[in-house]
């Protein structure tokens, strides 16, 4: 028998199960399909299983130092059982929290695959979704008012270069081993692998990164693709930048797997004892029954207007679905606005430049707005100021000096354009910049905050007022 609801959101990620609370909350009634896990990608494939490993390397690497604080210890092991443990009691934690939040907000939850039908017996418009019970019960019908996709992402890999999951593995496969390689090929130098390479060296993994692009972290301040690739080189990551891996060449032999790669002309090779492909993610968008609707794709994304309503517009997408910046916090901010759109509210939809992007590594980077080259090519006039953690008697105290804070300004009007920072715990600290990009504020403004002192928040205070080449302790 079909049931009617206002909403039926597919996909319960962090974008669609956010999207249902919120929908709950305005009052609507609201169904989840979800195929596999409530929490998606970021809960037990993305953010957290991977933070929660990051984490246990990060202790690691830290009792390895701890006579340098005057604790002395033995040589610390490392129980890798136990590291996968931890960030699995993590997950199931944080994944119960999220079914006892669709009780909470009396949502529907529908375990299986769901696909949109055309115009039926059930509704005159595309936008009913026929639920593939994953307990192989009969399919069931929702008849919704509004539809929101949030079907999310998949690793993707290069043509040619198949992810065989055992030696060769997307973030999917590595999230999952029981034991640390010796050595790795990571193919990506983005986020995704920047966190691996962090994670793995730390570790004591010997790490190879091939990046086809000029630099690693393309995406943010050169300046800050140029103090990772030192801290990476730190930790005896070997980084080959420019570099073409030849996809449909990599083979196993043995107990390695050669990855043969051009570089300034000649072709080199990798071996190693894994390979981790991380080379972007790919939209969930086949099979879900686009082809009954009138729903536009473009370069395999599903096309949304500002408010995220498709062609059909009763029916929205949200999320790493409809492309742009693949982050957890954008794809809820977009289902809550989404839903807010279909209950005739005051959405205030994703402005990318206002969206903090961070890299969780050892160091961590951050940033919010525009990178310098990026502000120049806009025609801004730009003035910068960078200020080290080094001259910060808090990182000091931590025992970890690396990196910067970096504001970039609009020279004409102070306009605060884009803060970028690499170091530690920067993570938590770019919400301060993201805050001031709210609220339009100029770098002076928050040059004007007191920081308290000591923290490591201050390197913000002094980076702001280095724009103006007024940092009290150098920089
Ligand atoms: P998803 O989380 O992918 O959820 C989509 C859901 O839809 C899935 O559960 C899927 O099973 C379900 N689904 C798909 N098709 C159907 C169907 N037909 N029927 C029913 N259900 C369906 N982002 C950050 O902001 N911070 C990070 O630190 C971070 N780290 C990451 C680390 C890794 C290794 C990876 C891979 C990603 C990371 N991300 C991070 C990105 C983040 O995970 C995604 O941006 C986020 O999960 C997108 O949310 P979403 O709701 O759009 O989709």
């Amino acid at each position: 028998m079909a049931k009617d609801y206002d909403l039926v959101v597919l996909g319960a990620g962090t974008g669609g199960y956010v999207a249902a609370i919120r929908a709950s909350q305005l009052g609507m009634k609201v169904a989840v399909v979800e195929k596999e896990n409530l929490g998606g990608t970021c809960l037990h494939k993305g953010c957290i299983p991977s933070k929660a490993l990051l984490r246990s390397a990060e202790v690691y690497k830290t009792v390895q130092k701890s006579a340098d604080f005057g604790v002395e210890t033995s040589e610390p092991g490392l129980n890798f059982l136990k590291v996968q443990e931890r960030k699995q009691g993590i997950v199931d934690q944080l994944h119960k929290g999220v079914q006892h939040l669709m009780k909470k907000g009396k949502i529907d939850v529908f375990h299986g695959h769901g696909r949109i039908l055309g115009p039926s017996i059930f509704s005159p418009s595309p936008g009913t979704i026929s639920v593939e019970n994953n307990d192989g019960s009969e399919n069931e019908m929702l008849v919704p008012k509004f539809v929101l996709i949030a079907t999310g992402s998949r690793p993707k890999t290069l043509p040619g270069l198949e992810i065989d999951k055992e030696k060769i593995m997307t973030s999917d496969e590595a999230l999952q081993m029981e034991e640390l390689p010796a050595s790795i090929t990571i193919v990506g130098g983005g986020v995704i692998g920047i966190e691996w390479a962090s994670m793995l060296a730390d570790f004591g993994v010997e790490v190879t990164v091939l990046e086809y692009l000029p630099r690693i972290l393309p995406l943010e301040d050169e300046d800050i693709s140029k103090e990772m690739l030192r801290a990476m080189k730190k930790k005896k990551v070997k980084i080959v930048t420019s570099a073409k891996v030849l996809a449909d060449q990599v083979k196993t032999d043995g107990d390695k797997v050669i990855v043969p790669y051009e570089h300034k002309g000649e072709t080199k090779y990798a071996e190693t004892e894994k390979v981790l492909v991380s080379v972007g993610r790919a939209a969930n968008i086949s099979d879900i029954g686009l082809q009954n609707t009138d729903i536009k794709t473009e370069k395999d994304f599903i096309v949304t207007n500002e408010y995220y309503q498709t062609k059909e517009s009763h029916i929205y997408a949200i999320g790493d679905v409809i492309g742009g910046l693949q982050l957890a916090h954008v794809a809820s901010h977009e289902g809550i606005a989404a839903v807010e759109h279909m209950a005739d509210g005051d959405p205030h939809p994703v402005n990318p430049d206002m969206v903090a992007k961070c890299t969780y590594s050892s160091p961590e980077a951050a940033s919010v707005g525009l990178t310098e080259a990026d502000a120049k090519e806009k025609g801004y006039e730009v003035k910068t100021g960078t200020f080290p953690f080094k001259a910060i008697g808090k990182a000091l105290v931590n025992g970890d000096t690396t990196g910067f804070v970096k504001f970039v300004s609009d020279a004409k009007t102070d306009d605060l354009l884009g803060v970028h920072m690499v170091g530690p715990h920067v993570t938590d600290m770019i919400s301060e910049a993201a805050l001031a990009k709210v609220l339009d504020a100029a770098h002076w403004e928050v040059a004007e905050t007191i920081h308290p002192h000591p923290s490591l928040s201050e390197a913000v205070g002094e980076a702001a007022l280095a724009v103006d080449g007024k940092a009290i302790h150098g920089g």
